[in-house]
């Protein structure tokens, strides 16, 4: 079958390999789709080194063999696999902290989400990592899951009901979490966004204002938007730094930001620390997601409550996995899907 690997940080091949099969306590997943990811991009570029160099996580399929003992997931069934999933016994996981969990980031799907078959850990399959898809969630949309789990979690960790927010970074992150903040009733949703795609699918979406970085202050402009005070909450979804001091500027007093892009590896904060106490501005960072989450992502998607279709602006076959990566890193691209 074919793969879509990472040969240490940076060395990308599709690879011909054996398909997988599934020992006790597992299930093998013909792959049907699979998001490419910004975190994938990281991974490939060798600038994301905080998680297994493992690409593909946003992957749905049908179940192709089950492994003994497995109980409750049948061959055939349509599913979406978590790729990482906590202990729910540790400290991190008591505290409140899942994804932080030492046994989180212990499994993955094998070889990866870009591969025809991969294979889903025991580990995963125990513990409740496995979700049915109901038929009316197809697997374009199902591919969804996973970062719509993600912008969820970020936005449950920001304190305090927000009316006025900015998101800063319109990929797909940023336009999940966009349209999670209009569907809690925050108005206005302002934005900042410098590929014009991104920036028109906000509007689309339902962002009241897109101001582009590059040619606009979007601290001031955010500023004239909000009475001079600033947006409540802020969220990061870019990888770019200096994006960080900006929300940092955009909110108001005793507002919060949320990181939940992940930030360039090695870049530097510009931002006076004095700020965070005289302003009580609050810096709450979000990673990945769990499958409480996962499960009210599908229900979201399952519900037409989330426009996920829209966001695929290409689509790419497993054997053109190289192409599909160099047009991810267009400015033209939203979300790209690989599939079989
Ligand atoms: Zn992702
Ligand atoms: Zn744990």
């Amino acid at each position: 079958m074919k793969a879509a690997l990472l040969h240490g940080a940076g060395r990308l091949g599709v690879d011909e390999v054996p398909v997988p099969a599934a020992g006790p306590g597992e299930i093998v997943v013909e792959m049907r789709a699979c998001g490419l990811c910004g975190s994938d991009l990281e991974k490939i570029r060798g600038t994301y080194t905080a998680a297994p160099p493992v690409i593909g996580h946003e992957a749905v399929g049908v179940v192709a063999d089950v492994g003994k003992g497995v109980e409750g997931i049948r061959r055939g069934a349509r599913v979406f696999p978590h790729h990482h999933v906590p202990c729910g016994r540790c400290s991190a996981c008591r505290g409140g902290s899942p994804t932080m969990c030492p046994r989180y980031r212990g499994t993955n799907l094998e070889p990866g989400g870009f591969a025809e078959h991969f294979r889903v850990p025991r580990w995963n399959v125990e513990r409740g990592g496995v979700l049915r898809l109901p038929t009316a969630v197809d697997f374009e949309r199902a591919t969804f899951i996973e970062p719509l789990a993600c912008a969820i979690r970020a936005l449950d960790r920001a304190p305090r009901r927000p009316r006025s927010a900015i998101v800063l970074g319109t990929g797909p992150m940023g336009l999940l979490a966009l349209q999670l903040l209009r569907l809690r009733g925050v108005d206005p949703v302002l934005a900042s966004e410098v590929s014009r795609a991104r920036a028109g699918k906000a509007r689309a979406l339902g962002a009241a204002i897109v101001w582009n970085p590059r040619s606009e202050d979007v601290v001031a402009a955010a500023r004239r938007e909000t009475d001079g005070a600033g947006v409540d909450l802020a969220i990061v979804a870019t990888g770019h730094v200096p994006a960080i001091a900006q929300a940092v500027h955009a909110v108001r007093a005793g507002g919060t930001v949320v990181l939940l892009g992940v930030p360039e590896a090695g870049g530097r904060l510009d931002v006076d620390p004095s700020e965070f106490v005289t302003r009580e501005v609050s810096l709450v960072p979000s990673n990945a997601a769990t499958e409480t989450e996962t499960r009210r992502a599908l229900a979201l998607i399952a519900r037409g409550r989330v426009d996920v279709a829209s966001l695929v602006s290409h689509r790419f076959r497993l054997a053109a996995f190289e192409e599909a990566v160099r047009v991810a890193e267009r400015a033209e691209c939203v979300k790209a899907l690989i599939t079989p």
